[in-house]
């Protein structure tokens, strides 16, 4: 395993920790918001391992802040990658945790991301198609554990909402409720600064999405929503700052709708099972339980919205292609 870097840069005067290599263990960028007497705002704390806190550790000394004068942490969303690391800060000192109302549950018991992930519907769909269950006992907090990414939950929380105005240092943030890759998703818009962290939705490539987290459909209504904002720049969770947004969120659309272009082209010559389907469009076989069966749900209830095709059991029928 290469070892975990990160740069330590400014963006337009908020400080940010970016993590270099953007995959899956690795922590999400965590964001700095320093006030005048040297109290501070994290925006994501990132993965809950030793070597993801070193990197914030260095980013705050770098910066010249004491964790325990760390107030407040907002939350884009309630996965290990973004606020494992709450498990160690709470050991320090107690800010305020906010999240978005609808990430409160797995943030307060990392047990409800269970459901948020539709680790159920994954092993049911799998099931009904015959496939050989090796998955049966799969166990997702243990497998963010093996990964050395364990999700901690934090022990009280403030809840917020879609178009509420959190003020922290000189920003002040619109939260943007943008679901899709989970079901409390947050955006936050800067306006004077004209920059968005966008979360996990906009970045090198899309955010794995889920039925319970708002699918397809969410995740294209959110790019919607952020489009509309026309950012100058976007911060995103994972991977580089992003200076043509517009371009950027136009890259994602056009790789979701890929995916359902994928799926039409597979059903062009008649029906065809669910799994055929989630290989079909994901490719690697160790991702087809997870998030494979969760992405192909997503698109064929959409599909299904649209009159495109039916379902029958697990067998997927073309209607009007
Ligand atoms: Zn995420
Ligand atoms: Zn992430």
């Amino acid at each position: 395993m290469t070892a975990l870097k990160a740069n330590f840069v400014k963006i337009k005067g908020i400080c940010a920790i970016l993590i270099e290599n953007p995959s899956w263990p690795n922590p999400a960028n965590i964001f700095v918001i320093p006030d005048d007497d040297k109290g501070f705002c994290l925006i994501d704390v990132g993965c809950g391992s030793d070597s993801s806190i070193k990197l914030l550790l260095e980013g705050l000394n770098k910066w010249q802040l004491d964790i325990k004068k760390l107030h407040t942490i907002i939350l884009s969303h309630a996965h290990p990658d973004h606020m494992g690391a709450v498990g160690w800060i709470l050991e320090k000192t107690r800010p305020r945790v906010l999240i978005h109302h609808q990430d409160a549950a797995p943030a307060l018991d990392p047990v409800n991301l269970i459901e948020a992930f539709d680790i159920p519907l994954a092993k049911q769909r799998l099931i009904s198609d015959g496939e050989t269950v090796d998955f049966q006992q799969f166990d997702l907090l243990k497998f963010f554990k093996d990964c050395g990414c364990s999700m901690n939950a934090a022990r009280k929380i403030h809840q917020i909402h879609d178009g509420e105005i959190l003020a922290v240092g000189d920003c002040v943030f619109e939260v943007i409720h943008t679901p899709g890759h989970s079901p409390g998703h947050i955006a936050l818009f800067e306006r004077q600064r004209s920059l968005l962290l966008a979360g996990d939705l906009v970045g090198p490539s899309p955010a794995w999405y889920t039925p319970t987290s708002g699918g397809v459909v969410g995740y294209l209504e959110s790019l919607t929503k952020l489009n509309k904002l026309d950012a100058d720049i976007i911060c995103p969770s994972h991977g580089p700052i992003i200076k043509n947004p517009a371009g950027a969120i136009q890259k994602i659309r056009e790789r979701l709708l890929k995916r359902e272009a994928l799926l039409k082209e597979a059903l062009h010559d008649g029906s065809r099972s669910f799994m055929d389907l989630n290989k079909a469009l994901i490719h690697n076989p160790m991702l087809h339980f997870f998030p494979g069966c969760a992405i192909t749900e997503s698109h064929l209830i959409k599909l299904e919205m649209e009159g495109i095709i039916r379902r029958e059991s697990h067998i997927v029928i073309p209607l009007n292609l």
